[in-house]
């Protein structure tokens, strides 16, 4: 028998339902803040995730599934979706008219990592990414859409930490401060950190090696470094923030694993999850644009883990939000075409509808309904047939009641 790859899974019954529930929550916030979905290929150049994502970020040098096509060309099955969306966005050209536009994605991704609750190597995310505006009150608001949507799927303990990383010039100088210092404690440092320390020093700040955080406790802080504008801005996030009523964390240590981040920063973090705490990243990526296309347009966007999300959603959210209406039809040969007339109008009616195929007695088909979950059945026979009626029987308390199938249309009309 085969079995998935190894950090893949197959979501099936009611883990394919919450994720169903999560996508669909999370597209309704979405569109009620004006942003609209977009598709990308999964596969893409190699050399778009190198220069967005950062030639020196543990995604691109360790973790993307990249090869040969039969072409030749080197693709890779996209690791993060920031990059694809921002290349969607410069092909169209519609930044050549209007810079704005706001976009929602879902999908999976893929990353070569060591496999662990909460860190797949296929995952999905679903993210929004903003172009064309930096404005602390959008993003503000940006923020607030990912604690509303938090909030909606009923997770409560959560932390929201951010942090302003500066812009390139500023983190240019602050790197190489903290290089210097961690240098003098190269010898102490993590296996781990000791390679970042050459390439890309700012991973060892979230390092969670215990080592690793006793050298960083008094490492330079990015914080110091900030030019007056990314200060000023950062205080006004801040109070547009309160404004909102957003409960916040500033971690200093904040500083996100792909490159492409500048400005804010933030995290949506849970301790429910033990290593793999972290349910939203995100933050402004000002320069990514220029890198891809040449353009100077402002850009923020974040990224939801949906696995991680699934695994703090309650179970009986899915169906608690479920307000389909489920009804069995019960019915015998003689009144066939009148079932699969009844069966037309409650689909139209957006009803879920189901019937035996091959029909035995009404108590064995009411039976079957009960097994099946359905609360609701609905007795076709022949009296019924001639009177343009129904026997409406609720199983719950075995209670039944004879109306039109009109009657009983303008109900489900009026709920
Ligand atoms: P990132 O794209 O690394 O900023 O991650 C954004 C979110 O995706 C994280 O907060 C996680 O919830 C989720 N995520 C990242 N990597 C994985 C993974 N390997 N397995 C499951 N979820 C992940």
């Amino acid at each position: 028998m085969f079995e998935p790859l190894r950090g893949m899974n197959d979501k099936m019954g009611l883990q394919a339902k919450k994720m169903d529930l999560i996508f669909e929550i999370c597209s309704e916030i979405f569109k009620q803040y004006g942003f609209e979905r977009i598709y990308t290929p999964i596969l893409e150049q190699t050399e778009l995730f190198k220069r967005g994502v950062g030639d020196y970020t543990d995604v691109v040098l360790k973790e993307m599934y990249d090869f040969q096509d039969k072409g030749g060309r080197s693709v890779s099955l996209r690791p993060e979706a920031t990059a694809s969306v921002v290349r969607a966005y410069l092909n169209s050209g519609r930044h050549k008219s209007n810079p704005s536009y706001k976009a929602y994605y879902t999908g999976p991704l893929y990353r070569y990592e060591a496999p662990q609750k909460g860190r797949y190597r296929e995952f999905n995310q679903i993210g929004i990414e903003c172009f064309g505006l930096k404005n602390a009150l959008q993003d503000a608001q940006i923020i607030e859409m990912a604690v509303n949507v938090l909030k909606t799927l009923e997770i409560e303990d959560f932390k929201l930490e951010i942090n302003n990383i500066g812009s390139f010039e500023d983190r240019k100088k602050y790197i190489e401060d903290l290089k210097m210092y961690l240098s003098k404690y190269e010898d102490k440092l993590s296996e781990d950190s000791k390679k970042r320390l050459a390439k890309n020093p700012l991973r060892i700040l979230d390092s969670k090696d215990l080592k690793d955080i006793e050298i960083v406790k008094n490492a330079p802080k990015i914080n110091k470094y900030l030019n007056e504008q990314e200060q000023e801005y950062y205080s006004n996030l801040k109070s547009n923030l309160d404004l909102f009523g957003i409960k916040y964390y500033e971690n200093p240590n904040l500083v996100r694993g792909l490159d492409y981040y500048s400005s804010i920063v933030f995290e949506i973090t849970t301790d429910k999850l033990g290593a793999q705490g972290t349910l939203i990243g995100g933050g402004r990526y000002d320069r990514l644009l220029n890198i891809l296309g040449n353009v100077d347009i402002p850009a923020i966007g974040f990224a939801i883990g949906l696995e991680r999300t699934m695994l703090l959603v309650d179970d009986s959210l899915v169906e608690r939000l479920d307000n389909t209406k489920k009804i069995y039809l019960v019915y015998n040969d003689n009144t066939k075409e009148y079932m699969l007339r009844v069966l037309k109008d409650l689909r139209e009616a957006m009803c879920q509808v189901e019937f035996d195929f091959n029909p035995k007695s009404f108590s064995a088909q009411i039976k079957k309904a009960d097994k099946l979950g359905y609360k609701e059945v609905i007795i076709l026979g022949e009296n019924e047939m001639q009177e343009e009626k129904i026997i409406v029987k609720y199983l719950i308390n075995s209670s039944q009641e004879e109306i039109t199938l009109n009657e009983y249309l303008s109900k489900i009309y009026d709920l």
